[in-house]
């Protein structure tokens, strides 16, 4: 039998080396924040605990410890006298205690056993959902059960062939009860358990060897509880090694309270925890050697996963964002996009003459990049309204004119009305939206969810990328319905599957940037130029600096500058220049050229492997090549650094910018 990497018997309560448990009094580093955040995005938030307490009180307050990153629905699920008992709503944990306080006793039943005297459980497993499949209901709130309601499971991520999986698990008889691709995973292991012909973990094991897609997963078995099963890809999961107990969690700060001293799991790595002990195991069942590591800070440096500021953390997690964003999406074996939320309007799009894109701010910037690729790429008529203006305008709405909404919160007051204008004239519409189950998402007829995760600081930084990258893959997707060519469309899908690692080149040079930005900052007037694709990043540009440093920027098309706002340029203003590779580069150098000889300070974005560029700026930043269209993805990002770095020397608020709120719910 495998030997526990930790054996609180054996230990007398304290941890000691035995077998292939190593004790590690290093501490966790902030600076290398990674450790923390283990650089994976995960949506949202698990809890699990085995010990000798009450389970549910714990369970509780590591949901409330992880309230920080935003969740639609909450759930919680614990063994007692060998049966699962279930709770689970929508919203609050708060509202999930008073459900727990005024359940009424009811005989436990496969699926929706209500938790009752939990008090008496010592295992089990809790989640807060950021919703990626299905909308933020109580069905679909984790725990899920297999259809024996003896299997619990929490995940967070994404489980790319649940599909197909699901499919076949009907086929053999289960039944499903929820729309999210989570269900599966507890179907699945029941699939492999064979009502207990099988070990429990191998039964794990067999079932994750199965699923593509990223997974942090706590699960629990009525037939066993005296373990807790957890496991990670992609998704980031931590076990906490108390005195006779065991707390897993997707987050240091579901633990902290309890011990300061973690485990933490690898890629496609399981850790089973119970009286004997912890051990972690590969999907293989091979033991797997692990140190226990001490973490030594405060919750909100924990939130933060070290970095200073939610802003800059979500800048960072742009790479992993934008993975999600097109996992699953980019079928490169089938060489096709998979848009599953526009198959039932696939008919009606395939006739569209016209598209209309509406949004606010940053998102409307990303629907003007949206008008370019769709005109480009799909050779659709496409233009970018602002929705505050469309929804007054009386718009005229021909037949075969989709509108996209875009919007982070899916809520966006100003874009909700005009949705619903352009939709009582007739409109096919479509939402481009984060949160699941929003407004915007409820009341189109389709959409593409961006799978970003919450966005937490004020100012949009990954929801914009992500949004770019969606409206990309839907201008791929329509193309081919048109006139793109196979071999156009592998090309574009293999720069989009490129784009991730690209973007995190570009974040490599924030030192540099935050140097620009302290050179730069007394500054109160800058400009932000570019042409083509580049001009909407030249707009974002400006609005980030705006937003989080109150610096006055504008960002204009950089050959209008001569009509105008080069009446501005001073010595040492700040002007940045958006100077990728492209057919317009060589204007691009003349208009630098023109605003150096008025002393402007040059700051430039260029492709790199461009040696001209640095005889006319005074600073270059570069991004990786990449194809024109797909340019603002890594273009906005220096943008997104720099206004970040000018707010933090001008001493902002990042996070919570005057006069500013995340989403604007008012007109
Ligand atoms: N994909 C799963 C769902 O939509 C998990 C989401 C999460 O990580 O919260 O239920």
């Amino acid at each position: 039998m495998d030997s526990p990497i930790h054996n609180p018997s054996a230990s007398g309560h304290q941890i000691h080396c035995i077998a292939t448990f190593t004790f590690n009094s290093r501490k966790t580093n902030l600076n290398y924040p990674d450790i923390l955040t283990d650089k994976s995005n995960s949506m949202c938030g698990i809890v699990g605990y085995i010990g000798n307490k009450p389970a549910e009180p714990i369970l509780i307050e590591g949901l409330k410890r992880l309230e920080y990153r935003g969740y639609d629905s909450v759930g919680i699920a614990v063994i007692r006298d060998g049966k699962i008992y279930l709770q689970k709503c929508p919203g609050r944990i708060s509202n999930l205690e008073q459900q727990l306080r005024d359940n009424p006793p009811a005989a436990p039943a496969a699926n929706n056993n209500p938790i009752q005297e939990s008090t008496k459980s010592t295992i089990g497993i809790a989640h807060t959902r950021w919703a990626t499949h299905g909308k933020a209901n109580k069905v679909n709130a984790h725990p899920h059960t297999d259809c024996s309601g003896k299997i619990a499971i929490v995940h967070n991520g994404i489980i790319e062939n649940y599909a197909s999986l699901k499919q076949v698990l009907i086929e053999k008889g289960h039944q499903f009860t929820s729309q999210t691709d989570s269900e599966i995973l507890a179907h699945l292991i029941e699939e492999f358990y064979q009502g207990g012909k099988v070990d429990f973990v191998q039964a794990v094991q067999s079932a994750l060897r199965e699923v593509s897609g990223t997974y942090g997963l706590a699960v629990i078995c009525a037939d066993q509880p005296d373990i807790l099963v957890a496991a990670r890809k992609g998704s980031p999961l931590i076990v906490g090694v108390g005195a006779d107990e065991y707390i897993v969690a997707s987050d240091a700060a579901a633990i902290v309270a309890h011990t300061a001293n973690v485990v933490y799991l690898n890629d496609n790595e399981v850790a089973v925890a119970g009286k004997d002990g912890l051990k972690t195991l590969t999907l293989d069942n091979a033991l797997i050697s692990k140190q226990v590591e001490q973490i030594e800070c405060s919750l909100e440096e924990i939130a933060l996963g070290g970095y200073e500021h939610f802003m800059l953390k979500e800048i960072f997690e742009q790479p992993e964002c934008l993975r999600n964003t097109l996992r699953g999406r980019l079928n490169l074996q089938d060489e096709t996009i998979q848009l599953g939320g526009l198959t039932e309007v696939s008919k009606e799009l395939i006739k569209i003459r016209r598209i209309i894109l509406t949004g606010c701010g940053t998102a409307w910037h990303a629907g003007l990049i949206g008008e370019y690729l769709f005109e480009d790429i799909a050779k659709i008529p496409a233009e970018v309204e602002y929705a505050s203006e469309l929804r007054y305008r009386n718009p005229i709405i021909e037949d075969a004119t989709a509108v996209i909404a875009v919007s982070q919160s899916g809520e966006t007051a100003d874009t909700l009305s005009a949705l619903r204008e352009v939709k009582q004239k007739g409109a096919l519409t479509l939402g481009v939206v984060n949160v699941v189950g929003s407004s915007i998402a409820r009341e189109t007829d389709a959409g593409v969810y961006l799978h970003v995760g919450p966005e937490i600081g004020v100012a949009s930084t990954k929801a914009f990328t992500a949004q770019i990258t969606v409206l990309a893959l839907i201008s791929l997707y329509l193309g081919r319905r048109r006139f793109l060519s196979q071999a156009t469309l592998q090309y574009y899908m293999e720069q989009l599957s490129a784009i991730p690692d690209k973007v995190e080149e570009v974040l490599q040079q924030s030192d540099k940037i935050a140097q620009i930005a302290r050179e730069c900052y007394q500054h109160n007037n800058w400009l932000f130029l570019g042409r083509g694709y580049n001009y909407p990043i030249a707009l974002e540009g400006a609005l980030k600096l705006k937003e989080i440093s109150y610096i006055h920027a504008e960002g204009l098309p950089a050959a209008e500058m001569k009509h105008g706002p080069i009446a501005l340029i001073h010595e040492g203003m700040p002007v940045v220049f958006l100077a990728t590779r492209c057919s317009t580069y060589e204007k691009i150098l003349g208009n630098i050229q023109e605003v150096r000889a008025r002393g402007g300070r040059i700051i430039a974005i260029a492709t790199r492997g461009d040696g001209s560029i640095t005889k006319y700026a005074d600073d270059v930043l570069f991004i990786p090549d990449c194809p024109v269209p797909l340019t603002p993805i890594l273009t906005v990002v220096p943008l997104q650094l720099l206004a970040y770095h000018a707010a933090v020397a001008r001493g902002c608020d990042v996070d919570k910018p005057r006069n500013l709120a995340k989403s604007v719910t008012v007109e």
